[in-house]
């Protein structure tokens, strides 16, 4: 790597709230512009999948350097979501879902491992992650067709939900291939930014980066530390769960681990005065209602985090404790208390952070039980 004269090398501030990055900072001159050292943090932004993405790299780079690195990184979005969109006509889902029933059909390395993990998470939740939900998704008008804000027939409902099941997908990863046996819409949205970001923090390793930060919607990957000097870990707020908040509710340390958040309170329609979430539960065809309003799974790889917060989001307060307790799972939950909030914490979480954190942030042990769910209703 080429050096230039004048890299100041000091870092900022040590605390990143979601939605606050800006744009490239340039540092010295006296070279050529493309081997003109940036000073960290290096920033870059963008939209994909529907969302948008920023990326933050504490590493020295030069301009040129950054310029290359963007395009890598923005080379492997565009292929995820040439795999797996269900907005898009070409992609490679589209395809899948169009092939008929039955037949084996041969699929990118990178489908069949989303696949394989959709399905893994789909039978550890007992269903409550499923990517065969893709119809009812279209039907509650969160898909890539049109948003008519209204309620569902109930015939129409009980049509479609006859056959979703994850038992309609099967996946064979020796042969690298997959087939639908019923005529379900698969539908990859609740995994696949999670593992947009994996790939981007891959992409980021393999270019020789060791202190980045990638968020995709959301959904986080922090590596290495925030500031190397200071041996501060980047800093991740998880959100207050409210219309139009963007305040963190807690402030963790994430050092090489991923985070993933579902919500009910960033996509949702209403109508006739209740508020309809884009999680569906499996087992109804709605969309949940309930009392858990945010989840936040860590996961080494963001795309199990991904799919385990969806699935914890169906299932609701008490049943997701219990999942996360099963699976060894670290979690947060921010469940609505009247007009305040508690968050709860799994077992796995508390013993990654440690009790004095976990207390100095004011987190439950899942000792006290959450608050009981109400029922599904949808209605
Ligand atoms: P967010 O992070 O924005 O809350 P999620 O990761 O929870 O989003 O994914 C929500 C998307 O997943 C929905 O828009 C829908 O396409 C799909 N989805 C909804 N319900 C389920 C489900 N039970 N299992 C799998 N995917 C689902
Ligand atoms: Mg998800």
């Amino acid at each position: 790597m080429k050096k230039c004269d004048g890299h100041t090398g000091r870092w900022g501030s040590t605390l990143l709230i979601i939605g606050a990055l800006s744009g490239v900072m340039l540092g010295a001159t006296g070279c050529s512009e493309s081997d003109r050292p940036l000073e960290p943090p290096v920033h870059f932004n963008g939209n994909i999948f529907g969302t948008f993405y920023q990326v933050t790299i504490m590493d020295p780079l030069t301009q040129g350097e950054s310029l290359a690195l963007e395009e890598g990184f923005k080379a492997e979005l565009e292929s995820v979501d040439q795999a797996m969109s269900t907005y898009r006509e070409d992609s490679e889902l589209i395809a899948f879902n169009e092939a008929p029933l039955e037949q084996w059909q041969p699929l990118s390395n990178e489908l069949i491992e989303v696949l394989a993990i959709s399905q893994s998470v789909a039978e550890a939740s007992h269903g409550a992650f499923d990517i065969t939900v893709g119809d009812l998704v279209n039907l509650w008008s969160f898909g890539p067709g049109a948003r008519p804000e209204e309620i569902p027939n109930d015939d129409v409902l009980a049509d479609r939900l006859a056959q979703v099941g994850f038992d309609a997908v099967e996946v064979d990863t020796q042969q690298m291939q997959a087939r639908r046996t019923r005529d379900v819409f698969v539908d990859l949205s609740g995994v696949a930014k999670g593992h947009g970001t994996d790939r981007v923090a891959e992409y980021l390793e393999q270019q020789g980066m060791e202190h980045y930060l990638v968020n995709i919607g959301g959904e986080l990957i922090a590596h290495g530390l925030r500031d190397e000097d200071a041996q501060t870990p980047w800093q991740i707020g998880i959100e207050v769960p409210e219309d139009g908040q963007q305040r963190a509710q807690h402030v963790i340390p994430l050092a090489s681990m991923s985070v993933a958040t579902s919500g009910d309170y960033r996509n949702y329609f209403e109508a006739d005065g209740q508020r309809f979430s884009h999680t569906i539960d499996p087992r109804t065809g709605r969309p949940v209602t309930h009392q858990l309003a945010s989840v936040s799974v860590l996961h080494p790889s963001n795309a199990w985090a991904d799919a385990w917060a969806t699935a914890l989001m169906v299932v609701g307060g008490q049943k997701a404790l219990e999942l996360a307790t099963e699976n060894n799972l670290k979690v947060l939950l921010l469940v609505r208390d009247g007009e305040q909030w508690r968050s709860i914490a799994s077992p796995e979480f508390v013993s990654y952070f440690g009790e004095p954190l976990v207390n100095e942030l004011g987190i439950e042990q899942p000792l006290a039980p959450a608050p009981a769910d109400q029922p599904v209703t949808g209605e």
